[in-house]
């Protein structure tokens, strides 16, 4: 069992490692620190990268039956400290508890959905003359970045695509929320061989000093777009291969036939959810001209329901924005959007330092104001008129973002075709932000390269080989 209240440790080589450098984690509810973290430095960096080079040898070696029931171990040690960890998380993540305590769970089974899937070598020919056999090498060693949103969650599918495929792993997550992914480490020293992973908290530095290290084969990154362009560059260095899950403007695309109270719901909570920071949050809603007006009005009460405070009071449905940088900018968009189209708040923020914004649905703007074209992350979002499908299509489409995006009928042949026109990685109909083990999850466009989850998630961490016999 993990003590939820001895110092933090990093996790290099199977061993708890402490610093003399500490970072500052701060609960965004309250907007003060609470907790301090080690800092890993070049030093620990390239201890956990010699660790875990000496640690593939063996863990390449073992077949993936062997690695899923190990994965399967650690899934069942997460949701065995589901209720501490969803705690930590929210006090350093700021998310209801209750959301916390999915991401926990929803971790644990996608981690064990992933190792359901068969990877296995192909003959791709076989005759008289010559054998030829298309097989697959684990890469090495996988360098894992996550960011301050979901860092459980975001680690959890680059990791156990990492280790299940027969790599070693090192997970940096975001400065502004090391600790639930420390812990998590500690619970991983007492499964897995020392060395398979190593946890380093760490800034930004650190993250940049992973994408440049000749000893890490390969990154996955997940985070904003301006930084996934850096990470590729760096990565050019030494050729790692890349997978990059980065920022959305997800539009969802509401028909005329719709039931506008049950879609009013979904959407406000596919908007609002950790408080809009999600990459596949709705972040533009289209509505067509038929249901505009209810749909607004139906949104407005929505917001009017929601408990914003700290996500520990089991009453809170929306917590804080994560951190400072964050809160300043979803505040000023939110000034920006207010001097083009409407704000319609819901209930006001608590008192205190926290960084609390209402939820907030927006009118009257269009493609060219910033809350529309840029990825706001946090509770404020707009609504925007169409009477054409086909100019809410090419509006959903006039941006560099092609993360997802979701249509909205009782008619699903027409809204599937619909769907089927928005240029993403996943296009929903009647859903949105859902993902599975075996469903490729990632971005087109600037949102991303490559995918996470199902076979095509897990070949990026694996080198196709080809034996080729002349048997003649
Ligand atoms: P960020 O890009 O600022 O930071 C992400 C991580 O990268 C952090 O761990 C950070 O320390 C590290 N980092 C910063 N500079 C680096 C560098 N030069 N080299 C290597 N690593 C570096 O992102 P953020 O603000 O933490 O996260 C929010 C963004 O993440 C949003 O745009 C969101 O949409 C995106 N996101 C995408 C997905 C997805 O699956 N597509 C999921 C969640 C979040």
């Amino acid at each position: 069992m993990v003590d939820f209240t001895a110092p933090y440790t990093l996790l290099i080589g199977g061993r708890p490692v402490e610093t003399a450098a500490q970072l500052d984690v701060i609960n965004p509810a309250t907007g003060r620190v609470f907790a301090h973290c080690p800092i890993a430095g070049a030093t620990e960096l390239d201890d956990a990268v010699a660790a875990a080079r000496r640690a593939f040898k063996a863990w390449k070696a073992l077949s993936f039956a062997e690695r899923a029931a190990y994965i399967a171990r650690f899934a069942a040690a997460l949701e065995a400290h589901q209720e501490p960890l969803a705690r930590l998380l929210t006090q350093e993540q700021g998310k209801p508890v209750g959301q916390s305590k999915d991401e926990i769970t929803r971790g644990a089974t996608l981690s064990v959905g992933m190792t359901k899937i068969e990877l296995r070598s192909e003959v791709i020919l076989d005759n008289a003359e010559r054998y030829v056999e298309l097989r697959y090498l684990p890469l090495g060693v996988a360098g894992i970045i996550t960011p301050w949103n979901a860092p459980v969650n975001l680690a959890i599918g680059p990791l156990t695509s990492a280790l299940y495929t027969g790599n070693c792993a090192i997970i940096k997550p975001s400065p502004f929320t090391p600790l639930t992914t420390l812990r998590i480490g500690e619970l991983m020293r007492d499964i897995f061989p020392a060395g398979v992973i190593n946890v380093l908290a760490g800034g930004d530095e650190l993250g940049a000093m992973l994408t440049a290290h000749p000893g890490i084969d390969k990154i996955s990154f997940t985070g904003s777009v301006a930084t996934g362009k850096k990470v590729m560059a760096s990565c050019a260095g030494t050729l790692k291969r890349v997978t990059l899950e980065l920022g959305g403007n997800d539009a969802a695309i509401v028909l005329e036939d719709v039931d506008v109270a049950d879609v009013a719901k979904k959407l406000f909570f596919a908007a609002t959810v950790n408080s809009g920071q999600v990459c596949m949050a709705v972040k533009r809603i289209y509505a067509h001209e038929k249901v505009y007006e209810a749909l607004c009005a139906a949104l407005i009460a929505e917001a009017k329901k929601a408990r914003l405070g700290d996500g520990l009071d089991p009453t809170t449905t929306l917590g804080p924005i994560q951190n400072r940088r964050q809160f300043e900018r979803v505040r000023e968009l939110k000034a920006d959007a207010a001097r083009h189209g409407q704000l319609n708040e819901g209930e006001p923020v608590p008192s205190g330092d926290g960084f609390f914004v209402a939820p907030t649905i927006v009118t009257g703007l269009s493609e060219s104001d910033r809350l529309v074209a840029e990825e706001q992350f946090g509770p404020v979002f707009p609504v925007l008129r169409f009477s054409d499908v086909n100019d809410a299509i090419s509006r959903a489409n006039q941006t560099r973002f092609g993360l997802a995006g979701s249509v909205w009928s009782k008619d699903l042949a027409r809204a599937q075709a619909v769907a089927a026109q928005l240029e993403v990685g996943t296009a929903w109909v009647n859903q949105h932000r859902i993902t599975m083990a075996n469903v490729p999850f990632g971005g087109a466009k600037e949102s991303g390269i490559g995918r996470t989850y199902s076979r095509l998630g897990l070949e990026a961490y694996l080198e196709p080989q080809v034996i080729s016999v002349l048997k003649t």
